[in-house]
């Protein structure tokens, strides 16, 4: 597999063309932002933790027959996947009321939500990625039909209804988290970009302490230490 020209650079990522034109690497980043990208960081070693991390949950969601990017992992931070059209909606999964949630809704930071919230944000930068409902997403273009958003809701709720327990087991609250989808050439939805602790909020089941990218956001300490923690609970028999 050579890897080609770069083909987009992300917060968290790049993506790179490769001699088969069905196929990309996708690189991952020691950047850290924040608060659509005013805030900036670097901790080296990071890209490594989150690849380790995404590959590890991609593998978990794959054999629970959840359709992925993933082709291989090929080296400490790059993945080889699958090119696929990424649709411009963050879909975000929500089981305790933090960030962007409780400051809306006025909802008490740490409240634990009476069932799975889903939600859709239009992935757009400049409009600092707005809250959308379904016929915001349909008169912008944004999916198919009704069905293609429904079919992201139900995949949102079952990536949940998997990785919740599984963290659970691991002593950590998984509170919060935001996947992509993208469309391959035969019309599939398969999940992509990434699932780490740059995408989803993770707190201690015992302490609450955050180990995120919130801490981060929040200045209350290196990420690295928190992402190394949670690939050794994620790894853990
Ligand atoms: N999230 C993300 N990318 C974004 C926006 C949100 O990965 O561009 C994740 C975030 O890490 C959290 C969840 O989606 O796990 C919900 O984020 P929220 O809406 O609370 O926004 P925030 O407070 O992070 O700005």
């Amino acid at each position: 597999m050579k890897k080609q020209e770069l083909i987009y650079e992300g917060k968290g990522k790049k993506l790179y063309a490769t001699d088969d034109k069905e196929l990309l690497i996708s690189e991952f980043k020691d950047d850290l932002t924040a608060f659509n990208a005013q805030k900036k960081g670097n901790e080296k070693g990071k890209g490594e933790l989150n690849c380790k991390i995404s590959t590890s949950l991609f593998d978990l969601l794959s054999k629970e027959g959840i359709k992925t990017h993933l082709v291989k992992t090929l080296d400490s931070n790059s993945q080889l996947v699958k090119k696929v059209k990424i649709l411009p909606i963050e879909v975000v999964v929500r089981n305790i009321a933090t960030g962007s949630l409780t400051k809306r809704l006025g909802i008490k930071d740490g409240t634990p939500l009476p069932f799975t919230l889903v939600e859709f944000y239009y992935k757009d930068d400049a409009l600092g990625d707005p809250l959308i409902n379904d016929e915001h997403a349909l008169i912008l273009n944004l999916a198919k039909n009704k069905a293609e958003l429904d079919e992201l809701r139900r995949l949102g709720g079952r990536i949940n209804d998997i990785l919740k327990p599984f963290f659970a087991q691991r002593e950590l609250k998984l509170v919060d988290f935001k996947v992509e989808f993208g469309v391959d050439k035969d019309g599939n939805i398969l999940l992509a970009d990434e699932i780490s602790p740059d995408s989803c909020r993770f707190w201690d089941a015992k302490t609450n302490e955050k180990l995120d990218k919130d801490r981060f956001r929040q200045g209350i300490g290196e990420v690295k230490v928190a992402y190394e923690e949670v690939l050794r609970r994620i790894l853990k028999a």
